[in-house]
């Protein structure tokens, strides 16, 4: 079996591909000189395509933030007229007021091409059946997928999500054997599989699930692979940068090959915006250099990784990246400690006995800060038996202090009790009261 999608893209030696990044980023200035914003900016810091002789010479090019993309909503960013674009998405808006990115026809052509070469390099086939439990709309994961699924040209349902019932009823009608969700929504899924007597093991075909959209431990993706059967596979992607299809783990799950001829990527110190050397984390930095109506260069994602430098045996020339940590503002500060959800997330998915869903919650009590985390149970643990529920409670204190050092209260609650989000979950609740 052929293992890739674009076999020469996909293997290009190191220097022919970097030398097709800096021809590409030529371009993507020129065309980005075309829009408001860019044109203003690179003639005040005299910058053109000739700036650029080698890929390292985009570190001469000012980033681009969230705040840049806001302040010239809708169509500063524009390279192209607005008579040639044929879509727009905007960001989910987790973190605030959403930003949109338009897209004309060879854009949406070359994002659906990445999103077939990744689901490709984890081992989907047009003969599999491919489910999308993604939001359509806005949200990029649905039609991202679905134009991506097409191209592949596997048979696609368009599930779009929530309606766990009748997701459960698709997969089994149409014997499902490839499936895309955001990983939170398939610890809840499995409930509802449980709940009606199905086991996704044995009651459904799946063999691969595509996970992605949100910050999730290694521990979590195991567990999704054990619940449901299959290889579960990270994907990453920003609207900023399309949305799914920019960097994707193969096969070997080794890491998350960034697609290289389409973007670059950088790891830069998020204090100083200084590269960091190979294989330490920092924020990562984006450049799209295919993308014609609205090409963003070097826009900080907030996404904290780090390169992964070792070679993929799958040949793949593409350098990976790692699992997201979690974005820079998604870490909050207690009693002076930097703590990050997904260290809390990875304390508690290695206890067997909890459950698929979590919630911190922060608050001042008595002029004190306090971290709570509410833990659902796996169905029928200890029931009833409240010495060995106790027990548990102070392992998962004690863990979890290990790895935040503060000490939290730990509340074991129900399975599946906590409230759910609609699309990608909501982990912390600061309450505290700031003076
Ligand atoms: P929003 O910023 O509103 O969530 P997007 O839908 O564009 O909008 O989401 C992109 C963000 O989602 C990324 O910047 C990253 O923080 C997160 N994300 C996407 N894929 C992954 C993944 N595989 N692992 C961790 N985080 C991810
Ligand atoms: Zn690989």
């Amino acid at each position: 079996m052929i293992p890739y999608w674009e076999e020469e893209l996909e293997t290009l030696p190191r220097k022919k591909l970097e030398d097709l990044q800096a021809d590409r980023l030529r371009n993507t200035i020129a065309r980005a000189m075309q829009s408001e914003h860019y044109r203003k900016l690179y003639e005040s810091k005299g910058i053109s395509p000739d700036s650029i002789k080698s890929i390292e010479d985009i570190q001469k090019l000012p980033f681009t933030t969230k705040q840049d993309l806001r302040d010239n909503f809708p169509y500063g960013l524009l390279a192209t007229p607005k008579k040639d674009c044929v879509r727009l998405h905007s960001s989910s808006g987790t973190t605030g007021t959403p930003t949109v990115i338009f897209h004309n026809q060879h854009d949406l052509d070359s994002w659906a091409n990445l999103v077939a070469r990744s689901l490709y390099s984890t081992g989907i086939r047009d003969t599999d059946v491919f489910q999308n439990m993604s939001g359509y709309g806005l949200f990029t994961g649905g039609l991202g997928f679905q134009y991506g699924i097409e191209r592949l040209g596997a048979l696609s349902i368009p599930a779009a999500a929530g309606n766990s019932i009748r997701q459960i009823k698709l997969m089994r009608d149409y014997g499902t054997t490839a499936a895309h969700a955001i990983p939170s929504y398939l610890g809840y899924l499995f409930e509802v599989f449980e709940s009606e007597g199905l086991d996704p093991k044995k009651d459904t075909q799946l063999k691969h699930m595509i996970i992605g959209a949100e910050p999730h431990t290694d521990d979590t993706r195991k567990r999704i692979e054990e619940l449901f059967g299959v290889k579960a596979f990270n994907s990453f992607g920003l609207s900023e940068m399309n949305g799914p299809g920019v960097a994707f783990e193969c096969e070997h799950q080794t890491g998350l090959h960034v697609w290289e001829d389409a973007f670059v990527a950088e790891i830069v110190n998020p204090q100083t915006l200084e590269p960091v050397p190979d294989g330490e984390i920092g924020e990562l930095v984006m450049t799209t250099l295919d993308r014609q109506s609205m090409p963003v260069i070097r826009y900080r994602t907030r996404d904290l990784t780090r390169f992964i430098p070792v070679k993929c045996p799958c040949g793949r020339t593409h350098r990976m990246i790692d699992r997201i940590t979690g974005r820079s503002d998604d870490m909050f500060i207690i009693k002076g400690c930097n703590v990050f959800p997904m260290q809390i997330e990875g304390v508690l998915m290695k206890i067997p006995e909890v459950g698929n869903d979590y919630r911190i919650t922060l608050e001042t009590i008595n002029k004190n800060d306090i971290i709570s985390v509410e833990v659902e149970m796996k169905k029928g643990t200890f029931k009833g038996d409240l010495e060995e529920l106790n027990k548990l409670a102070r392992r998962i204190t004690h863990d979890i202090r290990d790895e935040i050092l503060v000490k939290p209260e730990v509340k074991l609650v129900e399975n599946n009790s906590l409230p759910k989000s609609a699309g990608k979950a909501v982990r912390v609740f600061d309450n505290r009261i700031k003076s």
